[in-house]
């Protein structure tokens, strides 16, 4: 007889109720999404938990488990305990009590630690693993994925609150999987608890659910890149929509930052042939850049289209994409059947520019006034003051 078979014989039928999930400003977060994994272990953390196969529930006092879980044909789970198989079912839920962690164990030596609840079950053969979790306990996480450790408390702060907007405002990204966000780029990178740095605790903590919004109180889209060069850009020069708060600025803060330049050379056929593919009528002769020797395409400030050819209005972000280049602004001039692009800032350069916030912070501004600096006519606002479940309908 193993160790969970008798505290199995502790059984009780579950007396768990739906209301007990579904917390107020709890999210689902479908975690190590994509992941395909048919096999993981889980670990308790300090070692007091709950857990539920499908209807049964023991509670964890003081015990350490270890458990490995398997997806078996379509629809279910074999749970083992060392080598032994204990029990089939459709579901595993651990939830956890306040403080306390839950750590999964992937691909032989991955770990990750999970706060809140954990939901495993088998989706089309592979373990699809939920976290469930408060929004305030999913940011510093999010924080240590996405931005990293040793930046500024303040610009903490700034990040904290455009992940929190973000969540809050993508809750239905992933309807159909019945979970709210992923834990990839497409959604937020979250890797589960954040035990590295106290800074990312405490700025969600002074920030706790403050959201920006705009002028009819919806959330923003707080879009933010990594280095804007000198220059954000407005919205619909990106993705075609016109957002009032997502306007272009000048930023000097983020100049000296180490992705502010880059240089790329590329032949001119090269060039021409990948210019080709975005407009068809495009004619290498009609191209000043290549023809003239004195030929130069320049921004000082942001264009949104690439000016040099005369028969076709080709898109920047569509060249950065052909040629995966740092950014859409770059001056271009040719030398020799090479064309020299010399580029500034590093992404899609819309809303917040980290490396300009990450200095403003260091030379004193408040949160408020770096967000207020990169997106215009927002409001900074608790949760509380807006009627919060009206965009939850
Ligand atoms: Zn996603
Ligand atoms: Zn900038």
């Amino acid at each position: 007889m193993t160790k969970l078979i008798t505290i199995l014989l502790f059984v009780i039928s579950a007396a768990y109720t739906q209301n007990s999930w579904a917390q107020e400003y709890a999210i689902k977060v479908g975690v190590l999404y994509g992941q395909t994994l048919t096999e993981l272990q889980i670990q308790n953390g300090k070692g007091k938990a709950n857990i539920l196969f499908d209807s049964l529930s023991y509670n964890l006092q003081d015990t350490v488990f270890q458990l490995k879980i398997k997806s078996e044909l379509k629809d279910s789970l074999s749970i083992f305990l060392g080598d032994s198989l204990i029990l089939k079912c459709k579901m595993v839920r651990v939830i956890l009590p306040q403080n306390d962690y839950c750590t999964i164990i992937y691909k032989e030596k991955n770990k990750r630690s999970y706060p809140g609840a954990l939901n495993l079950t088998n989706v089309n053969g592979f373990v699809f693993v939920t976290n469930l979790i408060e929004t305030e306990n999913y940011l510093p996480g999010v924080l240590e994925a996405e931005v990293g450790l040793g930046r500024a408390p303040e610009y903490y702060k700034v990040q904290a609150i455009i992940c929190r907007t973000y969540a809050l405002s993508h809750l239905r990204r992933h309807e159909m999987e019945d979970i709210n966000l992923c834990d990839t780029e497409h959604c937020q990178v979250y890797k589960g608890l954040s035990q590295k740095s106290t800074d990312l605790n405490k700025a969600v903590k002074k920030t706790e659910g403050v959201v920006m919004v705009d002028s009819d109180f919806m959330f923003i889209t707080a879009a933010f890149h990594a280095n804007c060069g000198g220059q954000t850009v407005n919205s619909e020069d990106v993705w075609n929509k016109k957002l009032d708060y997502l306007r272009s600025v000048k930023d000097t803060f983020c100049l000296r930052q180490r992705s502010a330049v880059w240089s790329v050379s590329l032949s001119a056929d090269k060039w021409s042939s990948a210019l080709l593919k975005l407009c068809p009528q495009y004619r290498s002769e009609e191209d000043s850049l290549i023809q003239s020797h004195e030929g130069a395409f320049l921004q000082f400030d942001r264009k949104k289209y690439y000016t040099e050819s005369h028969s076709c209005m080709i898109n920047l972000k569509d060249i950065r994409s052909s040629f995966a280049l740092k950014s859409t602004f770059f001056n271009a001039y040719q030398k020799n059947g090479q064309i020299i692009l010399n580029g500034r800032g590093f992404g899609h350069g819309v809303g917040l520019c980290q490396d300009g916030a990450m200095r403003m912070a260091k030379l004193g501004y408040s949160y408020k006034s770096i967000l207020h600096y990169y997106y215009q006519n927002v409001s900074i606002v608790h949760l509380d003051k807006l009627d919060f479940f009206k965009f939850n309908e």
